[in-house]
């Protein structure tokens, strides 16, 4: 049995962060491209921030990105002073902060970006800005490319506390939109015009998140791309192999290990009793009828990992059949071991599960 005394408990394999982070950072050198390693999707009550920042530092990972305000003064409190990307777009109400927290902000707001100028100037500062431009995917950034450039020369040529640092993109997360050599060359192509206009290279062209890895691998990156922006392909490493298909033998995929207990073993009908009408979330899902079956109740809920299907478990033969704020149930009838009350149950953490189960308070972080 294990030694803790708090289920759920989410363990955290640092070495397996630093290994992806080396993979990924050496696999993007050869490219020319740098790489941020982007926490947001790990926070705890624990400083995970610090621990994970670290891994991916250590590894090579040119500065750390991360989407809020909060998280990242915490980092800034606890002692990281590497170099830190806002990956989201500031709210208006929190230029001040980005001074003062961050070196580098994604922006799509000239007005935003003249704010931050007084800020810096007034801070004695200089801020870094990233323009987003927007490829098809349709969440963050600019559409009309005319505007965009507009932009930059503005920031250029007339905001002296501000560094026109680079342009970028984001694919793969409204639209669905796959990072491919059109689009990206897109970017790159807005680049060269922006970089002839004002005389000298654009340091940055961030060409997406883990989605443009694939890129990478097969060696169709865009030259001209030479940042990206990797969370997921770091933290978790299950997604280019999970959604894309890629055979990817060097990276680590079982960094986020949730551990729970077993609260009841019966035998149950697997179709409900009674008339059908709602669950707990006021969905009806589907019930297929598999007669009595061994059911193991978990002391886990949407609560610690969001959907309950973001968690697989390890033991073979268990399938989840669904779950509620704090319970999960297990069919464990096939398992070949005799699951009992008080079972600690193994799961592997889906990017779901990694955010909710971090931010979670109800979940205890252990770090491996
Ligand atoms: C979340 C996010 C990333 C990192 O995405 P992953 O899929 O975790 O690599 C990068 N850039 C932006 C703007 C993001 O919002």
């Amino acid at each position: 049995m294990e030694p803790y005394h708090n289920y759920p408990v989410l363990e955290i394999h640092l070495d397996g962060i630093y290994h992806n982070s080396k993979a990924v950072v050496d696999m993007c050198r050869e490219k020319n491209i740098q790489v941020t390693g982007v926490v947001k999707g790990t926070d705890s009550y624990e400083n995970s921030y610090l621990q994970i920042a670290k891994q991916m530092l250590n590894a090579g990972c040119s500065s750390i990105g991360d989407s809020r305000i909060n998280t990242i003064k915490r980092m800034r409190e606890a002692g990281m002073n590497a170099p830190v990307l806002l990956i989201r777009i500031p709210m208006p109400c929190e230029l001040e902060d980005v001074i003062t927290y961050t070196d580098i902000s994604l922006n799509s707001e000239i007005e935003n970006i003249k704010t931050l100028n007084q800020i810096a100037l007034q801070k004695n500062k200089n801020h870094k800005v990233i323009l987003m431009m927007d490829l098809g995917d349709l969440r963050e950034g600019y559409i009309k490319e005319e505007e965009l450039i507009r932009d930059a020369l503005f920031i250029e040529k007339e905001l002296k506390n501000i560094t026109l640092y680079g342009i970028g993109t984001n694919l793969g997360c409204f639209g669905s939109i796959k990072p491919d050599t059109t689009n990206l060359n897109r970017l790159v192509t807005i680049a060269d015009k922006i970089s002839s206009a004002i005389g000298r290279k654009l340091d940055i062209v961030s060409g997406g998140a883990t989605s443009t890895l694939p890129l990478v691998l097969d060696g169709t990156i865009p030259e001209g791309i030479n940042h990206l922006r990797v969370g997921e392909g770091i933290a978790n490493a299950r997604d280019l192999q999970d959604i894309w298909g890629l055979d990817l033998p060097m990276f680590c995929r079982d960094n986020y290990t949730i551990k729970a207990q077993v609260i009841e073993v019966k035998e149950k009908p697997s179709y409900p009793i009674g008339e059908i009408f709602v669950d707990a979330f006021g969905n009806t899902p589907d019930y297929i009828d598999k007669g009595q079956r061994k059911r193991a109740l978990i002391a886990l809920g949407k609560r610690d990992v969001g959907d309950i299907f973001n968690v697989l478990p390890k033991i073979k033969g268990a399938t989840v059949e669904g779950g509620s704020s704090d319970h999960l149930i297990l069919d464990v009838t096939d398992c070949e071991a005799d699951i009992v009350l008080g079972d600690i149950i193994e799961f592997e953490a889906c990017y779901g599960a990694m955010i909710h189960s971090t931010y979670s308070s109800s979940v205890t972080k252990i770090y491996v």
